[in-house]
């Protein structure tokens, strides 16, 4: 019997069985995780996979991979990519030269963006893809585990935490890191999929952010808000689309 991340509820339903894989619900506040989690630290390239881009793509049937494509172009086009998003939304909030950390950096391509206005650090767990940011990016990249990396407490005055919640089978300590790593007044900002999405309702097993066994825990934008706020985090913003995929929280120290 394990206990809820966000809750500390001890009583769980089985959701979903995908491949091999159960998908269990809190009762309590519908938190939704993986269980038995898999083992990670074998693994640990699988944690960014999904920013290297072109190993989804070549995944894709024809047809598929083409619309992807141009999806992708357009959104860098009209600045609406993933980077894009992230990048306006610290200009809103923080000054030109602020101290920065994308957490699970992947290749860089968010932090190649950043380093225009900002101070950037980057952390990733993949060797091969924190070579590929420090190289693309030329700043500096810390490879390792995040949960043991020494990144100086209370150094930064943004955190981004972009497509990588849904990798890490202890959240809650995760969000914790973040909090202690952030400066008084320091924004936190994260991208992850919405287990309370229309199209997880409608896909069920078949919905995409069930990408087991990589996605290990689904959280809803109430649940992600509780969460945060017990951490300790004061003011939140959070945007979920009910037809989108995925979620946005900002939240502040
Ligand atoms: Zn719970």
């Amino acid at each position: 019997m394990t206990t809820c991340s966000v809750c500390r509820n001890i009583k769980w339903t089985k959701v979903y069985r995908i491949k091999d894989w159960d998908i269990e619900r809190c009762d309590v506040c519908g938190f939704a995780k993986i269980d038995p989690p898999p083992a990670r630290e074998s693994r640990p390239e699988f944690y960014s996979e999904e920013k290297v881009i072109g190993r989804n793509i070549k995944r894709l049937s024809g047809p598929q991979r083409f619309s992807r494509m141009m999806k992708g172009a357009f959104k860098k086009i009209t600045g609406q990519d993933k980077s894009g998003i992230f990048y306006h939304k610290l200009s809103r909030y923080l000054s030109a030269g602020a101290e920065i950390l994308d957490i699970g950096c992947g290749d860089g391509s968010f932090l190649d963006l950043a380093k225009r206005r900002f101070n950037c650090t980057g952390i990733e767990i993949s060797e091969y893809l924190g070579s590929m940011a420090a190289r693309r990016a030329g700043i500096r990249i810390v490879t390792g585990d995040f949960f043991t990396a020494d990144l100086g407490p209370g150094k930064f005055d943004g955190i981004t935490l972009i497509s990588l919640l849904e990798h890490l089978d202890r959240p809650e300590a995760a969000v914790k890191k973040c909090f202690d790593l952030l400066k008084p007044g320091g924004v936190l900002l994260i991208k992850t999929v919405n287990y309370g999405c229309v199209n997880r309702v409608i896909k069920k097993e078949n919905w995409t952010g069930f990408r087991v066994p990589d996605h290990v825990v689904y959280f809803n934008p109430s649940n992600l808000k509780r969460l945060l706020e017990m951490t300790g985090f004061s003011r939140l913003k959070t945007s979920a689309w009910p037809f989108s995929d995925n979620m946005y929280c900002d939240a502040w120290k």
